[in-house]
Protein backbone atom coordinates (compact mmCIF):
# COMPACT_ATOMS: atom_id res chain seq x y z
CA UNK A 1 0.00 0.00 0.00
CA UNK A 2 1.38 3.57 -0.60
CA UNK A 3 0.66 4.60 2.56
CA UNK A 4 3.10 7.67 1.81
CA UNK A 5 1.37 8.88 -1.23
CA UNK A 6 -1.47 10.99 0.24
CA UNK A 7 0.76 12.52 3.11
CA UNK A 8 3.25 13.64 0.29
CA UNK A 9 0.14 15.15 -2.00
CA UNK A 10 -0.88 16.85 1.48
CA UNK A 11 2.58 18.41 2.20
CA UNK A 12 3.38 19.37 -1.58
CA UNK A 13 -0.07 20.98 -1.42
CA UNK A 14 0.63 22.81 1.81
CA UNK A 15 3.70 24.46 1.10
CA UNK A 16 3.43 25.11 -2.18
CA UNK A 17 0.00 26.55 -1.54
CA UNK A 18 -1.32 24.63 -4.44
CA UNK A 19 -5.17 23.19 -3.35
CA UNK A 20 -6.40 22.86 -6.41
CA UNK A 21 -5.01 20.36 -7.83
CA UNK A 22 -4.08 16.60 -6.42
CA UNK A 23 -1.05 15.74 -8.40
CA UNK A 24 -1.74 12.05 -9.33
CA UNK A 25 1.81 10.19 -8.33
CA UNK A 26 3.33 9.61 -12.05
CA UNK A 27 5.26 6.58 -10.86
CA UNK A 28 2.81 4.71 -9.21
CA UNK A 29 0.13 5.46 -11.98
CA UNK A 30 1.60 2.36 -13.77
CA UNK A 31 0.76 0.21 -11.20
CA UNK A 32 -3.13 -1.10 -9.80
CA UNK A 33 -1.97 -0.13 -6.10
CA UNK A 34 -2.57 3.66 -7.04
CA UNK A 35 -5.92 2.22 -8.27
CA UNK A 36 -7.50 3.97 -5.37
CA UNK A 37 -5.03 6.89 -4.70
CA UNK A 38 -6.55 7.79 -8.27
CA UNK A 39 -10.05 7.48 -7.60
CA UNK A 40 -10.07 9.47 -4.53
CA UNK A 41 -7.65 12.08 -6.00
CA UNK A 42 -10.50 12.57 -8.62
CA UNK A 43 -12.77 13.10 -6.35
CA UNK A 44 -11.14 15.21 -4.06
CA UNK A 45 -10.19 17.62 -7.11
CA UNK A 46 -13.94 17.69 -8.12
CA UNK A 47 -14.98 18.78 -4.65
CA UNK A 48 -12.02 21.40 -4.72
CA UNK A 49 -13.80 23.07 -7.63
CA UNK A 50 -16.98 24.17 -5.25
CA UNK A 51 -14.84 24.81 -2.07
CA UNK A 52 -12.86 27.98 -0.67
CA UNK A 53 -8.72 26.92 -0.53
CA UNK A 54 -9.56 26.58 3.57
CA UNK A 55 -11.85 23.88 3.15
CA UNK A 56 -10.73 22.49 0.52
CA UNK A 57 -7.44 21.73 1.93
CA UNK A 58 -9.41 20.23 5.24
CA UNK A 59 -10.99 17.87 2.60
CA UNK A 60 -8.32 16.89 0.54
CA UNK A 61 -6.25 15.65 3.90
CA UNK A 62 -9.49 14.34 5.27
CA UNK A 63 -11.25 12.52 2.08
CA UNK A 64 -8.64 10.27 0.03
CA UNK A 65 -8.54 7.97 3.07
CA UNK A 66 -12.30 8.11 4.00
CA UNK A 67 -12.71 7.45 0.14
CA UNK A 68 -10.56 4.42 0.01
CA UNK A 69 -11.74 3.04 3.13
CA UNK A 70 -15.71 3.33 2.20
CA UNK A 71 -13.97 1.80 -1.43
CA UNK A 72 -12.77 -1.32 0.07
CA UNK A 73 -16.31 -1.66 2.58
CA UNK A 74 -18.27 -1.39 -0.61
CA UNK A 75 -15.86 -3.72 -2.51
CA UNK A 76 -16.34 -6.41 0.63
CA UNK A 77 -19.72 -6.24 1.02
CA UNK A 78 -20.85 -6.29 -2.56
CA UNK A 79 -17.66 -9.47 -3.07
CA UNK A 80 -20.19 -11.68 0.15
CA UNK A 81 -23.50 -10.58 -1.68
CA UNK A 82 -22.71 -12.00 -5.14
CA UNK A 83 -20.82 -14.43 -3.34
CA UNK A 84 -23.85 -15.28 -0.82
CA UNK A 85 -26.38 -14.77 -4.22
CA UNK A 86 -24.34 -17.61 -6.22
CA UNK A 87 -24.48 -20.11 -3.12
CA UNK A 88 -28.12 -20.01 -2.99
CA UNK A 89 -28.70 -20.05 -6.69
CA UNK A 90 -26.64 -22.78 -7.09
CA UNK A 91 -27.79 -24.79 -4.03
CA UNK A 92 -31.40 -23.82 -5.54
CA UNK A 93 -31.18 -24.93 -9.62
CA UNK A 94 -27.74 -27.73 -9.69
CA UNK A 95 -27.97 -28.96 -5.95
CA UNK A 96 -31.93 -29.70 -5.80
CA UNK A 97 -32.14 -30.63 -9.72
CA UNK A 98 -31.23 -33.62 -11.84
CA UNK A 99 -29.28 -31.15 -14.16
CA UNK A 100 -26.80 -30.83 -11.09
CA UNK A 101 -26.04 -34.65 -12.04
CA UNK A 102 -23.50 -36.13 -9.25
CA UNK A 103 -23.62 -32.76 -7.60
CA UNK A 104 -27.58 -32.86 -7.11
CA UNK A 105 -27.47 -36.98 -6.39
CA UNK A 106 -24.20 -36.01 -3.61
CA UNK A 107 -26.51 -33.16 -1.74
CA UNK A 108 -29.86 -35.47 -1.74
CA UNK A 109 -28.28 -38.47 -0.62
CA UNK A 110 -25.46 -37.17 1.56
CA UNK A 111 -26.47 -34.32 3.26
CA UNK A 112 -30.11 -34.28 3.18
CA UNK A 113 -30.13 -38.05 3.74
CA UNK A 114 -28.01 -37.38 6.74
CA UNK A 115 -30.30 -34.86 8.44
CA UNK A 116 -34.04 -35.44 7.95
CA UNK A 117 -37.09 -34.28 9.97
CA UNK A 118 -36.35 -36.47 12.74
CA UNK A 119 -32.62 -36.33 12.75
CA UNK A 120 -31.69 -32.56 12.07
CA UNK A 121 -28.23 -32.81 14.50
CA UNK A 122 -25.54 -34.97 14.92
CA UNK A 123 -22.85 -34.66 17.51
CA UNK A 124 -20.37 -34.46 14.61
CA UNK A 125 -20.83 -33.03 11.32
CA UNK A 126 -21.96 -35.49 8.75
CA UNK A 127 -21.90 -35.38 4.79
CA UNK A 128 -18.85 -33.94 3.63
CA UNK A 129 -18.90 -35.61 0.76
CA UNK A 130 -22.67 -33.68 -0.13
CA UNK A 131 -20.46 -30.65 -0.14
CA UNK A 132 -20.88 -28.11 -3.00
CA UNK A 133 -17.65 -26.07 -2.57
CA UNK A 134 -15.38 -27.79 -5.57
CA UNK A 135 -18.62 -27.27 -7.67
CA UNK A 136 -18.57 -23.37 -6.31
CA UNK A 137 -15.53 -22.68 -7.11
CA UNK A 138 -15.66 -22.70 -11.20
CA UNK A 139 -18.00 -19.51 -11.23
CA UNK A 140 -16.04 -17.90 -8.35
CA UNK A 141 -12.43 -18.69 -10.60
CA UNK A 142 -14.55 -17.05 -13.64
CA UNK A 143 -15.92 -14.27 -12.02
CA UNK A 144 -12.53 -13.60 -9.64
CA UNK A 145 -10.75 -14.04 -13.02
CA UNK A 146 -12.50 -11.45 -14.97
CA UNK A 147 -12.75 -9.05 -12.20
CA UNK A 148 -8.55 -9.48 -11.77
CA UNK A 149 -8.21 -8.08 -15.17
CA UNK A 150 -11.63 -4.96 -14.45
CA UNK A 151 -9.95 -4.05 -11.43
CA UNK A 152 -7.15 -1.97 -9.62
CA UNK A 153 -4.89 -4.50 -7.83
CA UNK A 154 -5.97 -3.44 -4.60
CA UNK A 155 -9.87 -3.88 -4.89
CA UNK A 156 -9.11 -6.74 -6.46
CA UNK A 157 -6.88 -8.12 -2.81
CA UNK A 158 -10.12 -6.77 -0.76
CA UNK A 159 -12.54 -9.13 -3.06
CA UNK A 160 -10.22 -11.98 -2.89
CA UNK A 161 -10.00 -12.26 0.80
CA UNK A 162 -13.79 -10.83 1.05
CA UNK A 163 -14.30 -14.08 -1.07
CA UNK A 164 -12.26 -16.41 1.18
CA UNK A 165 -14.09 -14.80 4.47
CA UNK A 166 -17.44 -15.27 2.59
CA UNK A 167 -17.07 -18.94 1.69
CA UNK A 168 -16.15 -20.12 4.96
CA UNK A 169 -18.70 -18.36 6.61
CA UNK A 170 -20.89 -20.16 4.18
CA UNK A 171 -19.24 -23.47 5.68
CA UNK A 172 -19.08 -22.52 8.99
CA UNK A 173 -22.82 -21.82 9.42
CA UNK A 174 -23.62 -24.47 7.29
CA UNK A 175 -21.94 -26.64 9.83
CA UNK A 176 -23.13 -24.97 12.94
CA UNK A 177 -26.69 -25.73 12.44
CA UNK A 178 -25.98 -29.31 12.64
CA UNK A 179 -23.96 -29.75 15.07
CA UNK A 180 -25.13 -30.98 18.28
CA UNK A 181 -24.72 -28.03 21.44
CA UNK A 182 -23.09 -25.13 19.04
CA UNK A 183 -22.24 -22.60 21.25
CA UNK A 184 -24.04 -20.51 18.71
CA UNK A 185 -26.92 -21.92 20.30
CA UNK A 186 -27.13 -18.97 23.61
CA UNK A 187 -27.90 -16.55 20.50
CA UNK A 188 -31.41 -15.70 19.12
CA UNK A 189 -30.62 -14.93 15.65
CA UNK A 190 -28.70 -17.91 15.57
CA UNK A 191 -32.13 -20.05 16.48
CA UNK A 192 -33.63 -17.97 13.90
CA UNK A 193 -31.21 -19.19 11.07
CA UNK A 194 -31.04 -22.38 11.94
CA UNK A 195 -34.39 -23.28 12.44
CA UNK A 196 -34.71 -21.62 9.15
CA UNK A 197 -32.42 -23.87 7.67
CA UNK A 198 -34.04 -26.60 9.11
CA UNK A 199 -37.20 -25.58 7.22
CA UNK A 200 -35.51 -26.50 4.12
CA UNK A 201 -34.66 -30.06 5.46
CA UNK A 202 -38.56 -30.67 5.91
CA UNK A 203 -39.29 -28.86 2.53
CA UNK A 204 -36.76 -28.66 0.19
CA UNK A 205 -38.03 -26.72 -2.28
CA UNK A 206 -37.73 -23.76 0.19
CA UNK A 207 -35.07 -21.49 1.93
CA UNK A 208 -31.98 -22.39 -0.05
CA UNK A 209 -29.74 -19.64 1.55
CA UNK A 210 -27.62 -20.78 4.08
CA UNK A 211 -26.72 -16.63 5.45
CA UNK A 212 -29.25 -14.34 4.04
CA UNK A 213 -32.90 -16.04 3.46
CA UNK A 214 -33.54 -12.44 2.14
CA UNK A 215 -32.38 -14.47 -1.31
CA UNK A 216 -35.19 -16.51 -0.82
CA UNK A 217 -37.74 -13.75 -0.42
CA UNK A 218 -36.26 -12.51 -3.86
CA UNK A 219 -36.84 -16.09 -5.29
CA UNK A 220 -40.22 -16.66 -4.17
CA UNK A 221 -38.70 -19.93 -2.13
CA UNK A 222 -39.36 -18.89 1.43
CA UNK A 223 -40.91 -20.28 3.97
CA UNK A 224 -41.50 -19.42 7.26
CA UNK A 225 -40.58 -21.83 10.27
CA UNK A 226 -44.11 -21.76 11.94
CA UNK A 227 -45.76 -22.53 8.37
CA UNK A 228 -47.03 -25.89 9.32
CA UNK A 229 -43.72 -27.12 10.20
ZN1 LIG B 1 -30.32 -28.59 0.22
ZN1 LIG C 1 -28.30 -28.52 6.04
Amino acid sequence: MPHGHGLTDFLYQRDGAIIAFAQPDLAAAGSGLSGAWDLSGTGAMVLNWFLKPKEALMLQTVSPLILKLTLFLMTAVATHLVMSFGQTFLHYKVAHHPIGGELFRNHINFHHAHYADDHLVSRTYLGDEGNTTPYFFIPVFLVGGCAYFLLPLNLFVVMVIASAASFYAHVFFDKQYHVEGSRLQRFAWFRRQQELHFVHHRHANSNFGVIHFFWDKILGTYRRPDAGA
